[in-house]
């Protein structure tokens, strides 16, 4: 069906004054105006169950975090220049659900300047360059970061001091044993090269490559490795970050790890722009004793009072339980699905991050998962798609999300792959 004409005009409005780098979502974008819990709502009026937003964790316009922001607003917004208490309360109050190890953290706005830091200090900290990443990385916009997501389609291999590792299979590699050979291997060939290792950076639940959780503990050996090659491990949690898994706030927990940086940004205000970069204090101490840090916005007293607004909102509605009471759920009703369609081919995750990789025989089913993403989308429910081959249904709700928005969900997916013969 094509898109109406006051979409169109939007669409062509939009290439005429961003320009082409940017991307919409499905083959009839979706026209938002207004947001609500795990609910959405086009310009006409239309409700969509929203399953794919991860940054709205806490819901759509939650009124606490609203509040928060707007009370700051009406206050007082500088900067790290000068002194003020909110920014210390919340880096307190964050810290503290680190591993002590991890005892200080540095403000920035975007995931990408978390990243950005975080390689810096690896850099300054290590005398080394070289960076591991996962085949179809994403960890940023900077011109370093976008060295090292190649999953922006960038030619391989992408800079030299860049080693790819494929992403771990969540089968055949129960003891993180194979994960950490290519790893291994990556840090021998880039000191054949003579290039010094500074890191290996990874998302813990490996978003963009398909969404790999299982079993817990298998980054271990990997990071083990990178260690004894003189890598620091930086884990990027912007988007398993701050309860999605299910236990605990931090993906790389489940991995029984302490990371020596760890990234995060994306669901940290709701929507607000705040990230940051939590660190062992002996690497902040040699990075500071060279570099200073200022940024006009990471860290201002509206910005921490919108992050302090969403760790109330996680700890009072119990929603890392909730994400793994539901997720759980979730995850069940879409693995029931396998009797019922051939494409189901494996349902992964932890909480509520989930993949569900279809496949026609041994083959991705890559048209298949981006017609059904658009069939659901047409059945107002959003999900996306990512993996190497776009062929895993990527799914990860609003962490309010509840067992009746589920059923939807799963109905709907029954629903688009039996229609139009997708499966
Ligand atoms: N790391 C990961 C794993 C991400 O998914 C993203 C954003 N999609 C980033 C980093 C960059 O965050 P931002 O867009 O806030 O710069």
């Amino acid at each position: 069906m094509p898109a109406d004409t006051s979409t169109q005009q939007l669409i062509a409005r939009r290439n005429r004054l961003l320009g082409p780098a940017y991307r919409l979502f499905y083959e009839q974008p979706v026209h938002v105006v207004r947001g609500e819990g795990v609910w959405l709502y086009d310009a006409a009026g239309n409700r969509y169950l929203d399953a794919y937003n991860n940054v709205a964790c806490v819901g759509h316009c939650h009124p606490h975090v609203i509040e928060a922001i707007a009370r700051q607003a009406a206050v007082l917004n500088t900067h790290t220049r000068y002194l003020h208490e909110a920014i210390l309360d919340y880096a307190e109050r964050l810290l503290a659900t680190f591993p002590a190890e991890l005892g200080q953290v540095m403000f920035t706005c975007t995931g990408s300047e978390a990243n950005d830091l975080a390689l810096r200090v690896a850099r300054t900290c290590t005398g080394g360059t070289g960076v591991v990443v996962t085949r179809t990385a994403y960890h940023g916009v900077t011109g370093a970061l976008a060295e090292l997501s190649p999953s922006l389609g960038l030619p391989e291999p992408t800079a030299p001091h860049v080693r790819l590792v494929p992403a771990p299979q969540s089968a055949g590699d129960q003891t993180g044993e194979v994960f950490a050979s290519h790893v291994r291997a990556a840090l021998e060939d880039m000191a054949l090269s003579g290039i010094r290792p500074a890191a290996l950076l990874v998302d813990t639940i490996f978003s963009s490559d398909g969404v790999f959780a299982d079993p817990p503990g298998f980054l271990r050996p990997a990071v083990e490795a990178a260690r004894a090659a003189g890598a620091l491990f930086i884990a990027d949690e912007v988007q398993p970050g701050f309860g999605r898994c299910g236990e605990g706030m931090w993906g790389f927990a489940r991995h029984g790890v302490v990371p020596d940086m760890v990234t995060m940004g994306k669901p940290m205000g709701n929507g607000h722009p705040i990230a940051a970069m939590a660190a062992r204090p002996e690497l902040l101490k040699e990075f500071g004793a060279r570099s200073r840090y200022f940024n006009t916005f990471g860290g201002n007293p509206v910005s921490a009072a919108a992050g302090m607004a969403v760790l109330d909102v996680i700890e009072r509605q119990s929603l890392v339980e909730n994400a793994r009471r539901t997720g759980t759920y979730l995850r069940e009703r879409l693995t029931a699905l396998r009797a019922r369609h051939e494409l189901v081919a494996e349902v992964r995750g932890a909480g509520l991050f989930i993949g569900v990789e279809l496949r026609r025989g041994d083959s991705a089913a890559a048209g298949e998962t981006t017609k059904l993403v658009n069939a659901m989308r047409r059945r107002h429910v959003l999900i996306s798609a990512a993996g190497p081959s776009a062929n895993v249904l990527k799914i990860r709700p609003p962490l309010t999300f509840g067992m009746e928005h589920t059923d939807l969900l799963v109905e709907a997916v029954d629903q688009a792959l039996q229609e139009n013969s997708i499966d």
